[in-house]
């Protein structure tokens, strides 16, 4: 059997909680527990959700490509996510359900079929396991016993909270956020409806539910939900053990979220849950942001249909998926449209390298210029320092124009290295940073189907014009019965599906 790729290279992760790059070991050789905090599905997913996402795919997916077994646990929130991600006030998703008049879990539902439909788009590979809040809440209530057992939380009028002093005392709470616990304390004023907590840092396991919240369940502390930290460490725990090896989110959640985890973890079981957290940085727009709360978002939906006021024309998912690994996923990205125009340009230079190198004839030697072995060796260190695809992409950028000036009978290569070649290209554009050809993007057919609308939407202009209301109309209903909405406006019929 071949030495697997994992042990030919050697990997460095950025780790969070160190603030250095590690040398990466994985507790069981050759498997990896990969847990990454998921959505709260109570709205569209926007581009900066979806960046964090990819980010973790491709870290996902470079794990694989080196052979790695790994199992990918993304949860779905669906349940004691509050607003403003606090102890008190609504619940995000029940909060929906009343502005919708819908069932909390028709919310659950309408949003978590968007995003995934969004993330397919965008050719994320689906991760192993993806559990759900409400699915794990005997879980989390035999955890929350467990840690009132070992004394860091306790019990208030039916809600339980963490007893952050006190774990602080033989553990070091803040230690993955670089806080302070005496500077929390010192600088924090009690907020209104939290005086039921020993200490403002304290933070809820387990919410009494008041008569109008929908979402309750039954517990040893009355009816109530749990708090929104919990479910990551039961879920992580449950599938992945008491230790396991990579943690992810965003930037935003490594306090409170991540910093509870931590705690919830080593209150529970006496361990440290995780040994390397990567942390995924903002997409802004217009310098700030992009955020939900703030309303500074663009959908992806909005990008591929070019329907928006950010941008001069549409973009495809892999375009833009290319766009957000032109930056490091620890970097702060900001959009733009003449940064996705110019990432559009690349893509194409790209792809029609790739496709043109089955015309090349090979000769008996290799120009000295171009030393595949090198450069294959200098696509995995970019990947094995910190994924960094930005350096990936730079590199690959080098083999297009290798392949320029193969076709230009200015440089010649093997046979074996042109194989070398087009392998090690397919594996780093298509496997690892997950991008699609134009076919297979069903650019074409997207095109298609565009051209055949509009040409609907003059034929009724015209039945409208001739009076012909049956043929307009019978146009416009079978549009809609296609999942095509026809929309009149002052500059004419616009449409969206
Ligand atoms: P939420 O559903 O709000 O919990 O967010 C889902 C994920 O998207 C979390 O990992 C967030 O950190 C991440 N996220 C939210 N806003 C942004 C942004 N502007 N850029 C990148 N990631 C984001
Ligand atoms: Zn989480």
């Amino acid at each position: 059997m071949s030495t697997p790729l994992y042990e030919q290279q050697s990997l460095k992760i950025y780790n969070s909680i160190s603030s250095e790059k590690e040398t990466f070991t994985s507790i069981t050789p050759g498997r990896i527990g990969l847990y990454v905090c998921g959505p709260t599905v109570y709205s569209d997913v926007h581009l900066g959700n979806c960046r964090t996402f990819i980010s973790f795919d491709l870290i996902f997916r470079y794990l694989k490509h080196l052979g790695y077994k790994v199992r990918y646990v993304r949860n779905i929130t669906d349940a004691g996510h509050l607003e403003n991600d606090a102890d008190a006030g609504e619940d995000k998703i029940s909060k929906k359900a009343r502005l919708e008049q819908l069932e909390p879990m028709e919310i659950v539902q309408k949003y978590t079929v968007g995003f995934h439909t969004i993330l397919k788009q965008f050719n994320n590979l689906p991760p192993s396991i993806e559990p759900t809040a409400t699915g794990h809440i005997l879980e989390q209530i035999e955890t929350i016993k467990t840690i009132i057992e070992n004394g860091f939380a306790y019990v208030v009028n039916g809600s339980v909270y963490f007893d952050v002093v006190k774990f602080n005392k033989s553990n070091d709470y803040g230690k993955l956020s670089g806080r302070n616990l005496e500077d929390m304390i010192n600088n924090s004023r009690t907020l209104a409806g939290q005086d039921e907590k020993r200490n403002p840092q304290d933070f809820a396991l387990w919410k009494k539910a008041e008569p109008v919240h929908i979402m309750r369940w039954p517990s040893p502390w009355g009816d109530g939900f749990p708090g929104w930290h919990l479910e990551c460490t039961v879920m992580s725990r449950k599938y992945l053990g008491d230790t396991f090896d990579i943690h992810g989110g965003g930037m935003d959640l490594k306090f409170p979220h991540h910093e509870c985890e931590i705690a919830q973890g080593e209150a529970a079981c006496g361990c440290s849950p995780v040994n390397y957290w990567m942390h995924a940085n903002m997409l802004t727009l217009n310098g700030k942001k992009m955020s939900k709360s703030t309303g500074n978002t663009l959908l992806p939906q909005e990008i591929f249909s070019g329907k928006n006021d950010i941008l001069t024309k549409s973009f495809k998912p892999t375009v833009v998926r290319f766009f957000i690994l032109q930056a490091h996923y620890r970097s702060i990205m900001d959009f733009s449209n003449d940064a996705l125009e110019a990432s559009e340009k690349g893509f194409n230079k790209l792809m029609e390298a790739i496709k043109s190198i089955e015309t090349i004839t090979p000769s008996k030697s290799t120009s000295e210029e171009f030393i595949i072995e090198a450069w294959k060796q200098r696509c995995y260190e970019a990947m094995n320092d910190d994924f960094n695809s930005p350096i990936l992409i730079s590199h690959l950028f080098e083999a297009v124009k290798f392949i320029n000036n193969l076709k230009e009978n200015k440089a010649k290569i093997t046979s074996t290295d042109l194989e070398v070649l087009k392998t090690t290209l397919d594996a780093f554009v298509f496997d690892v940073l997950g991008l699609q050809a134009n076919e297979e993007a069903g650019s074409d057919l997207s095109e298609k189907l565009d051209g055949a609308i509009e040409l609907l939407i003059e034929m009724r202009k015209e039945a409208r014009a001739n009076k012909n209301f049956a043929l307009s109309d019978q146009i416009r209903d079978t549009l809609f019965e296609q999942g095509i909405q026809l929309k009149d406006g002052r500059e004419g019929t616009t449409y969206s599906y």
